[in-house]
């Protein structure tokens, strides 16, 4: 039995075999085969391609049952088959691995690599956007060889947790919560996407855990302890039942506060009412989000409409997933997040040496005006129907958001000169998560609509601190002075305009956080639609003059971790049973 600890992102308890599943998209070591080996890494690879072009035509297949036949079904397959099916490719990954010797995962990596650059190199518009095929192909080809398909996982005989060294946003997002019981990473922080998607999943996670890979082999019985960061392979019996019965206390508490809490308002016991929204990636979240409380959606993370499609989705695309969405949210009100793409979300298609500082997000649109006007196009017609506002992801500064407007308005006016009916009042919002943004809040406020904190980014960029990165996870926190300064900062800003101020980062839905942010002033907080029952039961525990005064102190500390202790005494004092939920045994 062993023990390795890591990062508590999603909580509750998984006791079950392990199943380890190759990191996609992580680099393949530049390794060698012996001379007679290489007739086998070529009948390796020969089956990956079959296999890689099975799976095209089977989704081609199904994609066609599933709409009607409306789609051109070759338009949307016909380039990657067209790929995979040219023997030049064939040709120039074979030779690789019989004149250099290469394994067939690096020989395939290496030719994919080649044509990619060349694309990138063209500079072309058009050429760009094949990027993403040719590293969509590759990745399949490296799923294929290294054994490891969603539809293996999803056909798998059992139950099984997770273990990986890391895993993409895409991973988890396909995640089936009957078969996958819990996850364990070797990578990653609290706001990973990947953290993100396990707590939206409800599968405990534990992200963050050092040499995991090399302690666990596949069949290996696992517990991961989501909420206390602990993984243990291995368990003894004695061990495995006293996880057991927490993990069951925890599913207790959780079922009484939810059916305790989710229908009650947030109000504390002096009256101050406070909106509790919730972040969603998919629209068919959305029953979940109503059925935990939540008077509407905070944050609807849009760039997850690449996850499900095989292709780019169009505006067509983009005003259906809006519709589900609202349908489901009978008249409660939704807040569309502008794509976020790049960085660890979905390749942009550039080569970024830096993607967190690179093309990302609203940087990344301003050279794709066609994708950002769709998305517009689908929010305006969809806004005719709902209860619709929207918000730019990582403005940076006054330029910038006026850049975005105008292409707003512009599409407006082409709605208004061919008569086409939408919400001409709905409201634009921006995301405060760059501190020069928190720093801006003044002006930015002139011209926007709303503000809604996004934390996750904000921490990062204040703090210098790579939200995905656990080497550097003890300093990623949402309650340094430097993060709080910023909040506090563009709290004022906004309440000074008279204009609404939400927080949708992690922060928000961290119930050692809710104190602090009630008495700071929020009348409005977005988080996982799991988290709600906890935090308005926290809310509805205290009073807001009591919450001021205890913001006004946690402002006045000087580091992270006093602040901490000092939030985390104060939590228990209210709410001591969730805390302690939340307390490492021993
Ligand atoms: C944030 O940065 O806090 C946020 C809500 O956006 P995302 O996590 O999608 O970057
Ligand atoms: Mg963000």
């Amino acid at each position: 039995m062993e023990t390795r600890r890591g990062i508590a992102v999603s909580p509750g308890v998984a006791i079950g075999p392990a199943r380890i599943v190759e990191s996609q998209g992580a680099q393949i070591a530049r390794k060698f085969v012996m001379p007679d080996e290489a007739p086998r890494e070529i009948a390796r690879f020969d089956k990956a391609l079959t296999a890689s072009q099975q799976e095209i035509h089977e989704l081609a297949e199904g994609l066609r049952t599933r709409l009607d036949q409306q789609v051109s079904v070759s338009d949307i397959f016909q380039v990657h088959l067209g790929i995979l099916e040219d023997p030049k490719l064939r040709h120039q990954i074979t030779n690789l691995i019989t004149h250099r010797l290469f394994t067939a995962e690096f020989a395939v990596q290496e030719i994919l690599r080649r044509y990619i650059t060349s694309l990138q190199e063209a500079g072309d518009s058009y050429l760009l956007q094949r990027v993403r095929d040719f590293e969509d192909i590759g990745q399949r080809l490296l799923r294929n060889l290294q054994g490891e398909t969603h539809q293996q996982l999803a056909r798998a005989p059992g139950p099984v947790v997770i273990v990986a060294h890391d895993l993409t946003p895409s991973q988890t997002a396909g995640f089936d919560k009957e078969k996958v019981l819990g996850i364990a990473t070797e990578a990653g922080g609290r706001t990973s996407h990947t953290a993100i998607l396990a707590r939206a999943l409800g599968i405990p996670a534990v992200v963050g855990a050092a040499g995991l890979i090399n302690s666990v082999v596949d069949g290996d019985m696992l517990i991961v302890d989501g909420s206390q960061g602990a993984v243990v392979i291995t368990p003894d019996e004695a061990t495995r039942q006293r996880y057991q019965a927490r993990g069951r206390t925890f599913e207790v508490i959780e079922e009484r506060t939810a059916a305790e809490f989710c229908n009650l308002p947030a109000v504390t016991l002096d009256g101050r009412a406070v909106i509790i929204e919730a972040n969603i990636e998919f629209p068919n979240e959305v029953a979940t989000v109503l059925n935990n409380g939540a008077s509407g959606v905070g944050l609807y993370r849009t760039e997850f409409l690449y996850h499900t499609a095989e292709n780019p989705p169009d505006e067509e695309a983009h005003f259906q997933a809006y519709m589900e969405a609202i349908r489901a949210l009978k008249d409660h009100p939704m807040t569309i997040r502008i794509l976020d793409l790049g960085a660890d979300k979905f390749p942009s298609g550039f080569p970024e040496r830096n993607p967190f500082l690179g093309c990302r997000s609203m940087r990344l649109l301003r050279l794709q005006p066609t994708v950002f006007r769709n998305q517009i196009r689908a929010i305006l017609r969809a806004s005719a129907m709902g209860k619709l506002r929207f918000m730019f992801p990582m403005i940076a500064n006054l330029a910038e958001l006026r850049e975005a407007r105008k292409v707003v308005t512009e599409v407006m006016e082409e709605f208004d000169a061919a008569g086409a009916v939408y919400d001409k009042k709905i409201q634009v919002g921006i995301m405060i998560e760059v501190p020069s943004a928190a720093m801006t809040a003044d002006l930015l406020a002139e011209e926007s609509d709303f503000f809604s904190i996004g934390t996750n980014d904000l921490v990062q960029y204040t703090l210098a601190v790579d939200r995905d990165n656990e080497r550097v996870a003890h300093l990623y926190s949402p309650v340094d002075p430097a993060v709080l300064r910023l909040i506090q900062r563009t709290v004022q800003a906004g309440q000074k305009a008279g204009i609404r101020v939400s927080m949708c980062g992690e922060m928000a839905g961290d119930i050692m956080h809710t104190i602090l942010l009630v008495g700071m002033g929020f009348e409005s907080l977005s988080m996982a639609p799991s988290v709600i029952p906890d935090v308005k039961k926290l809310i509805r525990s205290i009073r807001y003059e009591g919450a001021k005064k205890i913001a006004d102190h946690a402002l006045s500390l000087k580091t992270a971790k006093e602040v901490e202790q000092y939030l985390s005494d104060e939590t228990r004092k209210v709410v001591p049973e969730l805390v302690q939920e939340r307390q490492p045994e021993g």
